[in-house]
This record gives structure tokens, sequence and C-alpha cells, in this order.
């Protein structure tokens, strides 16, 4: 057995104080408020808490609107820092439109439409981490289930629309169009939840599975995510189907079977069938679910907050390798000790949070500044600074940073030490001990980026204690006491997602237009900004990067539509929320079909 290099008993500390070069903190300034978008963005309830401020300009068409300071411009009035597209009604079907629109409000509609909701929820479609492929093992048999109840809910549905099931469960509905120049659209939704917890069965006001309508509220898995979108898709196609609309434009709807773990059996597999089916870059828009709503003055206002980017991915499997024996006679650290200061040296350096001009986060952040009261009007007056002044993005940067750590996982690559092995005996020296380091990949930076800095970070490390290093493949680092593999876990690395266009994009205006008419169109005097957002989870959309550069992930639907969020207890939503995403649903039907924009 090798002597370990060194002999300093506090060798893990100094390693972890004083390593040079590395990733430094950027200081924090203190500011009140709580970013409430952010908290929203990952299903914490937003404060209500508004600020009145005095309208003291109008005109912010021309030069910087530095003097912005005192209240948020309203939706219509257009910043140049975040520009807002007109609502988009449907003209050429504007009839058919207001047939609908008066359907919906019907209460016998509606009670249908909360019962076909119900008949979804009771069918436990889970998704499980460890489920095999299709085919070889039992638990998908209930998407089969599923399909049942889908198809004898929806009987016209499938009956009129062409159904394919790619890898048995996974559906794809292709409604043709009489136009074949044009584009299709593709709507998508998933089919799995997340597994209820049994220990928790007892803390559920209505059993999980219930579907129940309580007058109010439908409850159960998958109400909130994201059976209710998809059942909201399937009665606004049942809707059109019965009051005779003949698409212009094909459309495509495509429901993946485990959005909750891998994607690989579903949306993966949906993925190469619409690519050889449809062509690559084959489809003017695709919308799946995603950033929902938030409302300020009561109500009358409406930031609505679709993701046009998502962040990455790498799981980083760290693992010590070591000389075993008798632990009679150990050396002065075994490899688990060697993995401990090694993750130490991780947690005490996290990535540094960054807010490039050209990323999402910071168009976000000028699309608040610019029209919600959610930042204080000093942060907004940053905000405004910091598109030419360095030192106001830092400002800005220190200043979103020190009201939520939410907004260190918008800004920057997040890690998290999740796993941990070591060891098979007390009387044994552990030959290996791993862990595994889960992070989310900033849209700034890269897999290989990540892949570069972690292996810089260690490797000073791993040669105090005299180990090899192999990262990612490359042998970059002798030594004889050992070795350090730094490997991606699963194989599961995923570079951060392409942004979606905004600025003068066809799609994004009729995304955003759609939304503004699905708000205007509803409760008198109300109106949406739509603000592009980056999603720091991951949807189905990973896997459909190649099928259209216009991706955006958005679910109609606000922060009090859901009664306890999602992927937790007393999952349910507000009844009225499906028949507002119906609508919306159907304005972006009908508007696609009908626009110039696609
Ligand atoms: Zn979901």
């Amino acid at each position: 057995m090798a002597e370990d290099k060194h002999s300093s008993t506090d060798l893990p500390y100094v390693v972890t104080q004083n390593a040079e070069g590395q990733r430094k903190q950027p200081k924090r300034v203190r500011l009140d408020i709580p970013f409430v978008l952010l908290m929203f963005m990952v299903g914490i309830a937003c404060a209500k808490q508004l600020h009145k401020f005095v309208l003291r300009r109008s005109n912010c068409h021309a030069e910087k609107p530095v003097h912005l300071e005192d209240y948020p411009l309203p939706p219509h009035v257009n910043s140049s820092y975040c520009p807002q597209s007109e609502a988009i009604f449907p003209i050429v079907h504007g009839e058919l439109n207001a047939k609908l629109e008066k359907l919906y409000l019907e209460e016998s509609f509606q009670l249908k439409a909360f019962e076909q909701l119900g008949r979804v929820i009771r069918v436990p479609s889970e998704s499980h981490d460890d489920l095999r492929p299709v085919g070889e093992d039992d638990r998908w048999n209930v998407f089969g289930d599923l399909h049942s109840v889908l198809e004898s809910t929806f009987p016209l549905v499938f009956d009129k629309l062409k159904a394919t099931k790619v890898n048995t469960y996974n559906i794809v509905l292709h409604w043709q169009g009489s136009d074949t120049t044009l584009k299709p659209i593709l709507l998508t939704a998933h089919q799995d939840v997340v597994p209820v917890e049994p220990t928790t069965v007892e803390q559920w006001e209505q059993p999980p599975y219930s579907g129940f309508y309580d007058g109010a509220w439908i409850w159960g898995r998958g109400t909130a995510d994201d059976k209710g979108s998809l059942v909201a898709q399937l009665i606004t196609v049942d809707a059109l189907l019965r009051n005779g609309f003949v698409p212009k434009r094909t459309i495509v709807f495509a429901y993946g079977i485990d959005e909750e773990s891998s994607g690989l059996q579903g949306a993966g597999k949906i993925a190469t069938y619409l690519e050889e089916t449809y062509g690559k870059d084959g489809f003017a828009i695709l919308v799946d679910e995603g950033g929902g709503y938030l409302s300020q003055d009561g109500g009358k206002r409406i930031l609505a907050v679709p993701a046009v980017s998502e962040k990455g991915y790498l799981d980083v499997r760290v693992e010590v390798n070591t000389p075993g024996g008798h632990s009679s006679v150990p050396p002065r650290h075994t490899s688990i000790g060697i993995l401990s200061s090694l993750l130490t040296h991780i947690e005490a350096h996290p990535h540094v949070p960054a807010l490039p001009r050209n990323s999402t986060p910071f168009h976000t952040t000028l699309c608040l500044a610019s029209y919600s009261t959610q930042l204080p009007s000093e942060l907004r007056r940053v905000a405004f600074d910091a598109v030419e002044s360095d030192e106001a993005l830092e400002r800005l940067r220190d200043g979103l940073l020190a009201r939520d750590p939410i907004a260190a996982a918008m800004l920057g690559t997040t890690q998290a030490v999740d796993l941990v092995w070591g060891g098979v005996k007390v009387n044994a020296l552990p030959e290996t001990a791993s862990g595994v380091i889960n992070h989310r990949i900033a849209e700034h930076s890269s897999v290989a980026e990540l892949q570069k800095d972690i292996t810089e970070l260690l490797s000073p490390v791993a040669s105090l204690f005299n180990l090899s290093v192999n990262a990612f493949g490359k042998n970059v680092g002798e030594g004889g006491a050992g070795d350090l593999v730094l490997s991606d876990a699963w194989g599961t690395a995923l570079e951060p997602s392409p942004v979606s266009p905004t600025l003068g994009s066809g799609p994004w205006k009729l995304l955003s237009g759609t939304i503004k008419a699905t708000v205007q169109g509803g409760e008198e005097g109300a109106d949406a900004v739509v603000i592009p957002s980056l999603g720091i989870g991951n949807t189905d959309t990973k896997s459909y990067w190649s099928l259209t550069r216009h991706i955006f992930r958005y679910t109609h639907i606000g922060p009090e539509d859901m009664r306890n969020g999602a992927h937790t207890v007393n999952e349910a939503i507000r009844a009225t929320s499906v028949i507002t995403e119906l609508r919306f649903f159907t304005k972006l039907i009908l508007n696609a079909d009908e626009s110039l924009l696609l």
C-alpha cells in the first residue's frame, strides 16, 4: 500500500479554504422583497404583496426609460426592452370562437368537462425511476387502462383523428389539414404522473386518485401536472369537431408516458417517430407544459411566463478507488475520507451565478422591470441602467440573488450532492467510495464547461491525496495512492436547450397574442404581459429540439388555480381553470389555422 503523500490531519479544511483560482462568490446586496416570479416558477405560491407607485411617465417608446422609477407600464404600452404583441382574436374563425366561448360557459358543458378530467385522473398512470423498457415491465400496463378511458371518454376524437401508438403506450394524434403546404403545429402533454407516496395518503383531503369535483376543485394526482392540460386539449378537439371545424393547417398532439422519469420510453421514442414522419424542423411551433402566469392588481394584470429555454443537466459521479486491507492497520485517509474531502470541497465552491445581457434571465428581468410590481422600484431602475452599464449589471445580479435563493438557480449552474456510497464492512478498508452530484446547467454554460470546471476544482485535491485522475474518459493526473474517476453517472448529460426566438418571431407573437386574447376575452378589463422565461427543470421538450426552433413551455394556469402545487399531497386544480385552458387551446388552434405568423 502506498503511503499518504500528506500527513497533515487538517488537510481537508486547508484544501477547502485555500484553493485558488476557483469559483468565487459574488458579494451580495440586501434587498427586501422576494423574487416572486422565480418562486412561482418552482411551484411556490406567490406572495400577494403589491406596491402602489405613482404613474409618472407614459411615453416609453423613445429613449432609455430611466425615469420609469415609479409605476410599471400598462400592458398595452410597448417598452422597447420587452416589446409586447397585440392580442390576436380569431377572425376567419371568429364566429366559431364566439360560439365555443358561449358553449364553455354552459353549466352542463362544464360539469361534463370536470367529469371527463375526473375519469382520466382515476387511472393511476404512475411513472417510476426504475421502470424497465416497455414490454419488459408490467407496471406500464396501466397505460393500456388509461388508453381505454381516453378512447371511451373522447370517442369522436379517436375516430376522426389518426391515432398512432408509439412504443405501445405513447399517443400521437394527427388531425390532417386541407393545405399541405402549411407546416403542422405540435401540442404536447404527458400521460404519466409522479407516484403517490404511500405514507402520505392519509394526508390527502380527498383520495389521490378520486378525480373528485367538490364544487370548486378537482382533486387528484395529475390534475395540476399534466393531465389537466392533456384533457383540456382533448375536450377542445372534441368541441371543435362537434362544431364543424375543419383545419387548414395540420395539428399534431403527442402524449408521452415517462416525462416524470427519464423520458426515454416516451418523448424520446415520439421524437424519432415525429422526425421520421414530419421531418427535421417539421413543425411551425411546439407548445408543451411549463411556466404559467401570475396575476397582480387584483387579477387585472396577468404576467404570463412561457419558458423559451431550459437549463442543462449533468449527474457527475465522483469515485475514489484506494487499496483495501484490514482496518486494524489503516492509512490516514480511506477512500471514504478522501471522498468526503472532495465533496466538501465541491460544496465550498458553488458555481458563480451570472447574468449575461443576451440571456433569458436578463430578458425576463427587463420585462419585469418594465411591466411589473414584482421588483422593487430601486431594482427596476438598476435593471434599465444594466442595459449599458457593467457596474449596474453586477448590482442587478447581486440584487436579484440577495432577494431570494431561487435566483441562484436561475442565474447559475446549481450543484447538489445527492447520493453517496462507500464501505461494506467495518473491519475492511473501503476499496471504493463514490457520490453523485446533480447539476442543472446555466443557460449560458455547457456540459463541457461544467466537466472542465469540476475537473479543475478537484484535481488539486486529488493530487494532495496522491491520486491519479481520470476525468470523463481522459487521464489528467498521475498518482500512486489510488485514483479519482469523474464520469457522467448515467449517461444522461443534457446541454442547456436552444433559446426559442422571441424578438420579431412570428410563433412567439402568435403565442403571446393568443394568451392576451384569452385574458382579454375573460375578465372584463384584464390584460396580459407576456414575458419569456427560463425553465429551471426539464420537460419532454428536451427530446424535441430537432422538430422546431419555436418551442414554448406554457400552461395557461395561475398559482391560485393550484391548491397545493404539483408532486405533493392534495394536488387539486380549480375547476374553472380547466375552462380557461380550453379557451386558450381553442384560440391557439384557431389562430394557428388562420394566421400568417407561422
Ligand atoms: Zn409535467
